[in-house]
């Protein structure tokens, strides 16, 4: 018999994004927040409880969501932040997809809340277990909370692949910290369930940032780092070559403020060591560059983690050489230090 086509209704076509922007409870966390910084928040607070799945709080007070545009905020390839492929060449946002809220909102319960300046009052909207909204008048502060319960109630093959609650509210905390270090403009706070696990003032001092997410000590061990060419721009710190670790999980890379991974980055600051750290060990390192949006594409996976710039050798050189300066003007080489 001839197979029959036909298009997929829009809560089974979400659930199968979702499958790629919603792995696990950190991934919904990273969205929400990344929605937050978007509406230009000042201050994000997430709360959690349990691994994640029973509840995902986070509430900010960035602009808020207009009563009109609130339906469309959970419609798949509805956003705000792009019209046409062209505006990812200027894109100031980290969001432009319009698939985090419905497709968390399909494998979840999901209420949102929102009040824009110019509004009086807020406005609530509550997906029930169909898919369908309900909304409601509220009183609320300016800005958006978003709560997400029940996470992969209706998909349990997810749900079984999911580890102890504390693996995952550590990779939770692991991405609150990374993103953290991205914006040290914006104050965060994490509170699992009730008790707050990381707390960042939004002064906007990295060096203060990262004593609340990797600790006093290693702040205060870490060295300022800045190199400028004309295209782009490097800020940050890194550690001295006798303070190492054995994973590269204390590398942090964040571009335009968005944390990505990248091998390239990675392997261009291994090189800047060059033979000063012993093979197998690893840096810590938090750094900021600056590309312009046109340089690179972050439209490579649904996550946008992975990234890929255009001058993937010149950028390596730049920053293999900031790094290297950085270390041989560190004077004396701390690992070097000898006893008088
Ligand atoms: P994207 O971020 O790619 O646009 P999302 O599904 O994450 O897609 O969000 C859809 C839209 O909902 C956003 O474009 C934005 O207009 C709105 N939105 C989501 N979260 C917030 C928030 N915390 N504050 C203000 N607006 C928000
Ligand atoms: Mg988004």
């Amino acid at each position: 018999m001839t197979p029959v086509i036909h298009i997929l209704d829009a809560h089974s076509a979400n659930q199968i994004a979702a499958g790629e922007v919603v792995e696990r409870p950190a991934s919904v966390v990273k969205e929400l927040v990344e929605n937050s910084i978007d509406a230009g928040a000042k201050h994000i607070d997430i709360s959690i409880e349990g691994n994640g799945v029973p509840m995902i709080r986070v509430r900010d007070d960035g602009c808020g969501i207009g009563t009109k545009d609130l339906p469309l905020a959970v419609i798949r390839h509805a956003t705000s932040k792009i019209t046409t492929i062209e505006d990812l060449d200027h894109l100031k946002t980290l969001g432009f997809r319009g698939e985090a809220l419905p497709s968390i909102a399909s494998v979840s319960r999901l209420q949102i809340s929102s009040r824009p300046a110019d509004e009086v009052a807020g406005l609530s909207l509550t997906l029930n277990d169909a898919g369908q909204g309900e909304y409601e008048e509220i009183g609320c502060p300016i800005g958006t909370a978003v709560t997400v319960r029940d996470l992969f109630f209706n998909t349990p093959a997810r749900l079984k692949f999911l580890k102890s609650t504390p693996t995952e509210f550590g990779l939770i905390s692991d991405t609150i910290g990374r993103i953290a270090l991205a914006h040290p403009e914006i104050a965060f706070t994490l509170t699992h369930p009730s008790q707050i696990v990381l707390q960042t003032t939004g002064r906007g001092d990295l060096r203060e940032a990262i004593a609340a997410v990797l600790g006093h000590s290693i702040a205060r061990q870490l060295m300022p780092i800045t190199a400028r060419h004309e295209k782009w721009q490097l800020e940050g710190f890194i550690s001295p070559p006798n303070l190492v670790r054995s994973s590269k999980q204390s590398q942090y890379f964040m571009l335009n403020g968005r944390t990505v991974r990248s091998s390239i980055l990675s392997r261009a600051l291994t090189e800047g060591y060059h033979t000063l750290i012993p093979v197998k060990l690893h840096p810590i390192v938090v750094l900021h560059l600056t590309v312009s949006p046109g340089d690179y594409d972050v439209n490579v996976h649904p996550t946008k983690m992975d990234v890929r710039f255009k001058e993937e050798q010149g950028l390596s050189q730049f920053i293999k050489e900031a790094v290297y300066h950085t270390l041989l003007n560190s004077k004396p080489l701390p690992s070097m230090q000898t006893q008088p």
